[in-house]
């Protein structure tokens, strides 16, 4: 869309902007350019999401985007519907208003071999009377379909397919598709109004970046790209859509209406530019104008049996695109053509899809094992009778947690239906309840961790159940590496990969084992040589005398971040004591609420971990709260603190420190605990919610240091 004397042209125009930033006159070189910066930022959105070849870096992209959004709230007078600012979310949407199609969009015939080709290609001929006919064939995107409608340039409407007749407007979604440009210029081809189709993707590697983040939150993933797709076009908070970097391929024109008046006729003359009259010639004009049509993926032929030839091609060639696709479409290229063969109730004559090999697959569920993650998480995975799915054979498929394996109603001995999409790993996507004989047994959950046999835990709120033992051989490496980091008892010279090469070699099985290592056996390895060892054993022993605060969170009992453990610190002289509180009790403590007592109180009354805490303090670490003793001192006795937002003139770790120096206490959460709320630039949640409580002061940072002076 934009020439190679354009291109140099932007891309000084982008310079010039760059270095104007820090100038005093911006504002008035913006109020008499304010188009040319915004042509600008689309140019680069352009670069960026429909060829994906950037030109400039995210940041520099982003110092400009601010510079024009700060002018434009300031000036919301030059501000225009199509500028690039106005993608941004408006928020919570109420709900999607049904919207009627123009023209309704119809599936497509399928065909699955040569043979359904040659008799689809045949039809047309008899239909049509010709003896040879252009087709265009483009890959068939797996994923949700919108339409598209633009009115003098400017786009109006995003709808989903609904029913083919009716769809929910989705504009504002749609804004969020950073490869829909909010305006383009249909009227150099003389028209005025369009309605265009498409389908909106996620990538692989963003469906598999999104399903990871899901999986972390022991929530379970999405099957498909399309799923996702269609799920995040009717997610209700724009800023959550624009988040899952939607893309949009637009691969047809289903309606348009062009401008008669003689001015525009005879513009369009002197421009040379005509309504195309092919639907490659329409892929052409979209992605002229700006649009990411696939005018380089498709391909013009005359005659079915190249197209037959392509077709299977493409199909090998399949797993090396960015995003998924299920097949082809093989479209009649010329569009009066197209008009002629017409359609049928449910689909056009002039087009049909090839489908390519199924990802999918049956198989039977035939057993459960419960393996253990690396945060002592069960993870049920399913073992299934083996079975090829798109090329891979699969025999083992984790199914995430208690509740998914509720909501796809699996039993032992079902007949279950298995997808697989690109690389993603393979997924149930249903069991079939119908073909049950009876003899299917129900999934019973364990209730006791399968490698140490402990009772396992869950929160009310959570998907997983856990093994909170500490020596639990399943997890017990991922404790260690906590337990030495540097927040924690800050160990020096050991680190992550080592540990887990001790680990692995049995030198290193338990916490406590960090206190007894086999140094002989060690110095053996390769990379630890006498001053290394020598380092590593001094930074042991030190850290026999960390403070309890440290040590209570080096034990990395969940939700107990730094500040709960220095509140647990400061409620014990001696760590065990912490054994003798009851839930309640845990309750009472500021900063504990009901989560953090109980995972405490669960922590404390596991006879592993117990133990545990025994070995370590025979090994001699020190469980005594050294500060117990001494009465606080100070302005702040008595009084709690918390920080929010940025401070200007002191760090918040300075801040902190001062407190707790003056006798004050930090906590982590506002509640009607909290005495004084500290708040900074840029103040989020936590001042909203103090606003709330009319025990907490809210102060700012400059009352704070006064605080302290008297
Ligand atoms: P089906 O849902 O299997 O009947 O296939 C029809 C759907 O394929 C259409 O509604 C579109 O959402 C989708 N599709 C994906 N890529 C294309 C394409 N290049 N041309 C037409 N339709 C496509
Ligand atoms: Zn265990």
């Amino acid at each position: 869309m934009y020439n190679s004397t354009q291109k140099i042209d932007l891309q000084k125009i982008t310079s010039a902007w760059l270095s104007a930033m820090d100038k005093e006159d911006i504002v008035i070189l913006i109020k008499e350019n304010t188009e040319e910066l915004r042509d600008c930022l689309r140019f680069h959105e352009y670069r960026y999401y429909v060829q994906t070849n950037p030109l400039i870096s995210d940041f520099e992209y982003d110092q400009l985007y601010k510079i024009l959004e700060k002018f434009e709230k300031e000036n919301p007078e030059y501000t225009t519907v199509d500028s690039p600012t106005q993608r941004v979310g408006k928020g919570i949407i109420k709900d999607f208003p049904k919207t009627q199609h123009m023209v309704p969009m119809l599936s497509l015939d399928n065909s699955y071999n040569a043979n359904d080709l040659l008799d689809f290609d045949r039809k047309a001929k008899e239909l049509s009377g010709l003896t040879q006919i252009e087709y265009c064939v483009e890959p068939k995107f797996d994923g949700a379909s919108i339409s598209l409608i633009y009115e003098n340039d400017i786009l109006i409407r995003g709808v989903t397919r609904g029913d083919g007749e009716v769809g929910d407007e989705i504009t504002d979604n749609v804004k969020q598709i950073k490869s829909v440009p909010l305006s383009a210029k249909f009227g150099e081809y003389g028209i005025n109004q369009i309605e265009i189709r498409g389908e909106v993707l996620i990538n692989k590697n963003n469906f598999k970046a999104y399903n990871e983040a899901l999986v972390e939150e022991g929530i379970a993933p999405l099957a498909n790209p399309r799923n996702a797709a269609a799920g995040s076009l009717r997610i209700k908070d724009t800023a959550e859509v624009s988040r899952r970097n939607l893309e949009a391929f637009l691969y047809h024109v289903s309606f348009l209406s062009t401008d008669t008046s003689t001015a525009t006729q005879n513009l369009l003359h002197i421009k040379n530019k005509k309504e195309p009259t092919t639907h490659s010639g329409m892929l052409e004009m979209l992605w002229n104008i700006g649009f990411r049509s696939p005018k380089n993926e498709m391909r013009v032929f005359t005659g079915i049996d190249s197209v037959i030839k392509h077709v299977h091609d493409f199909e090998e060639g399949r797993d090396n695109l960015g995003y998924e696709i299920d097949g082809m479409v093989i479209k009649v290229n010329d569009l009066k053509l197209q008009d002629r063969l017409g359609m049928t109730s449910h689909h056009p004559r002039w087009a049909i899809a090839f489908k390519f090999k199924a990802r999918q697959a049956t198989s039977k569920l035939l057993a459960v094992e419960f393996q253990i993650g690396r945060t002592g998480a069960i993870t049920p995975v399913a073992k299934i009778k083996p079975v090829q799915v798109g090329g891979v054979m699969v025999s083992s498929i984790s199914i995430h947690n208690e509740e998914y394996i509720k909501d796809k109603d699996l039993m032992l001995g079902d007949t279950i239906l298995i997808e697989r999409s690109g690389d993603v790993i393979p997924q149930i996507v249903k069991s079939f309840a119908e073909l049950r004989q009876g003899d299917e047994i129900k999934i019973i959950f364990p209730t006791h961790c399968t490698a140490c046999n402990d009772a396992l835990f869950k929160l009310e709120e959570e998907a997983v159940w856990r093994c909170i033992n500490l020596s639990c051989s399943a997890h017990v490496a991922e404790g260690i590496i906590h337990f030495i980091s540097k927040d924690a008892m800050d160990i020096r010279n050991f680190g992550e990969a080592n540990v887990r090469k001790l680990y692995e070699l049995g030198l290193l099985k338990t916490i406590s084992d960090l206190y007894v290592l086999p140094y002989d056996k060690i110095s053996q390895l390769d990379g630890f040589g006498e001053k290394s060892i020598g380092k590593l054993q001094q930074g042991i022993e030190d850290s026999k005398r960390q403070s309890l605060n440290r040590i209570i969170y080096a034990l990395g009992i969940r939700f107990v971040g730094e500040t709960t453990a220095k509140t647990l610190a400061n409620a014990v002289e001696h760590l065990l004591q912490l054994a003798d509180f009851s839930e309640d009790q845990l309750k009472q403590l500021d900063d504990v609420g009901i989560k953090v007592a109980k995972t405490v109180y669960d922590f404390f009354h596991n006879n592993d971990n117990l133990y545990l805490l025994q070995q370590l303090e025979e090994l001699g670490v020190q469980f005594k709260n050294e500060k117990k003793n001494l009465t606080p001192k100070g302005k702040l006795v008595g009084q709690t603190f918390l920080f929010t937002g940025t401070l200007n003139q002191l760090k918040r770790a300075d801040a902190e420190a001062l407190v707790e120096k003056n006798g004050g206490k930090l906590i982590g959460t506002v509640s009607n605990k909290l005495n004084y709320l500290v708040v900074g630039d840029n103040a989020g949640s936590k001042f909203e919610k103090a606003k709330k409580i009319q025990v907490v002061h809210i102060i700012s940072e400059e009352e704070f240091i006064k605080l302290l002076a008297f």
